[in-house]
């Protein structure tokens, strides 16, 4: 008999966490304002909200912990982390910050100006929030297949080759750079190929223009080129980081996703310039330039996450767990953004919830039906998400309309995955009779789905 797959890990600390019953949940939702972000954690069963930050660090990250140096100036921590950051992406110049977002506050501060463009691949909504509020423009050049949810195809992250050009044979002056985001978050979690990327460099060569990556995801983004790009299949992990960065002038990094931390950033670069303004803004915004906001402990432990999460085992038990989930909406006939992406499982919210009308917001009624049944936390990754358009003021309802079940690292088994597909298809199967959505009855004017209030109509 083939012996089967099972996780490259072993399990030394546990947490328990706790069923509730509907009357309960109930009652939560209303105090919540039907934002599943307003929820207690202890009123959540399995937690999907988001696996950044979320997952379990490793013996040897929480020995890293003991061992940390916490020196104000020159810690060794921090050099830990800078010799990890360069071996695995080429870049001499790292800057450490408290989280991506901060990476990208500290960076575009340098970088960006009011009315610039910023062309990406589906920006994460901080990278947008950070661009709009200092009064540019991010322009989406997504491949359209990635709208296509049902399609199967392997690098639905993709950059639009000819749409990135467009906007720079159009705009060049106005273009600071181009940003990458692997994997591409809201497209699904979906991968960038290495062509791609190559393809991408080359259109920046063209115009003179630098590449970022935003790279909370890379580890994950460089196993699917292993497994599903042409002549990845015999490179390492490692190797395949080190060509896909080779493509890129700097990044910004959440450290939270796949450096396997609970809190965490850097920005890296190869270019002194970037790096001397970028410098200007990590002092007063998020601490001197070895420690920019982390303990020295974090960044020990940081750096150990790096390494581990760019070993193929570790990162193949991850997608495999996803994998798994998405098998089983397979076999209930849930629709997802397919193929399942790196870190969570997109469930199609306007082929689930078809009699609920768009200015209802279908995915964030489904988070709150989910919720209901199973004390499952979804995150609504669509309408709400994608704020109002900041000159016209309207919703966007251009884009998908997705809940995200994240998969934190580490943390859940597949019995755990087993709930969450189970609860999903008791929603599933009532899908008819859910006709009403929500509504806005608050909403801060930017990034409002973290703290938006709403209210069920029926
Ligand atoms: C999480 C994330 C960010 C922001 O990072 P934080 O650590 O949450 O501030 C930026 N881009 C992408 C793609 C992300 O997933």
């Amino acid at each position: 008999m083939e012996i089967p797959f099972a996780e490259a890990w072993k399990i030394k600390m546990v947490e328990p966490i706790h069923k509730s019953t509907l009357e309960q949940r109930l009652k939560w939702l209303e105090e919540a304002n039907y934002n599943v972000f307003q929820l207690k954690s202890d009123q959540v069963y399995i937690d999907c909200l988001t696996d950044s930050g979320t997952g379990a660090m490793s013996d040897r990250q929480w020995a890293a912990i003991m061992t940390g140096d916490e020196s104000y100036a020159g810690a060794r921590s921090f050099f830990e982390l800078k010799d990890t950051v360069t071996e695995i992406t080429g870049f001499e110049y790292v800057i450490p910050t408290h989280q991506g977002r901060a990476a990208e506050n500290v960076l575009f501060s340098h970088l960006v100006k009011a009315g610039d463009i910023v062309p990406g691949n589906s920006h994460f909504d901080t990278t947008k929030g950070h661009i709009e509020s200092r009064k540019a423009f991010a322009v989406d050049c997504t491949v359209d297949i990635a709208k296509d949810t049902q399609l199967e195809a392997p690098f639905k992250g993709n950059v639009d080759i000819d749409k990135l050009d467009k906007v720079l044979a159009e705009n060049a002056d106005k273009v600071p750079f181009i940003i990458i985001t692997i994997t591409n978050n809201t497209a699904g979690g979906q991968p960038v190929s290495m062509q791609n990327l190559r393809d991408v460099r080359k259109v920046a060569d063209k115009y003179n223009k630098r590449v970022i990556f935003d790279s909370a995801r890379f580890a994950e983004n460089a196993y699917f080129i292993k497994v599903r790009e042409e002549g990845y299949k015999d490179k390492t992990i490692r190797e395949i980081c080190r060509e896909m960065f080779s493509y890129a002038d700097a990044m910004t990094m959440s450290a939270k996703k796949d450096g396997l931390v609970n809190m965490g950033g850097f920005i890296a670069t190869r270019w002194e310039d970037i790096y001397e303004g970028a410098k200007n803004f990590v002092i007063p915004f998020e601490g001197y330039l070895t420690y920019g906001g982390m303990n020295g402990r974090d960044m020990a432990a940081l750096a150990v996450g790096l390494r581990e999460n760019t070993e193929f085992d570790m990162l193949e038990t991850r997608i495999k767990q996803i994998e798994f989930l998405a098998s089983l909406l397979d076999e209930y006939g849930v629709p997802y953004q397919r193929p399942v992406g790196g870190h969570a499982v997109f469930v199609d919210a306007s082929k689930v919830l078809t009699k609920v009308p768009k200015e209802e917001f279908p995915a964030q009624t489904l988070t709150v039906e989910l919720y209901k049944g199973a004390g499952i936390r979804g995150c609504e990754i669509g309408y709400i998400l994608a704020d109002r358009d900041p000159v016209t003021r309207e919703n966007r309802f251009g884009g998908l309309d997705f809940v995200r079940l994240a998969i934190p690292r580490r943390t859940y088994t597949d019995n755990h995955m087993k709930v969450i597909a189970a609860a999903l298809k008791n929603v599933y199967d009532r899908r008819d009779s859910i006709t009403r959505g929500v509504e806005i009855v608050w909403e801060a004017p930017l990034m409002r789905h973290f703290t938006v209030k709403l209210k069920p109509l029926s």
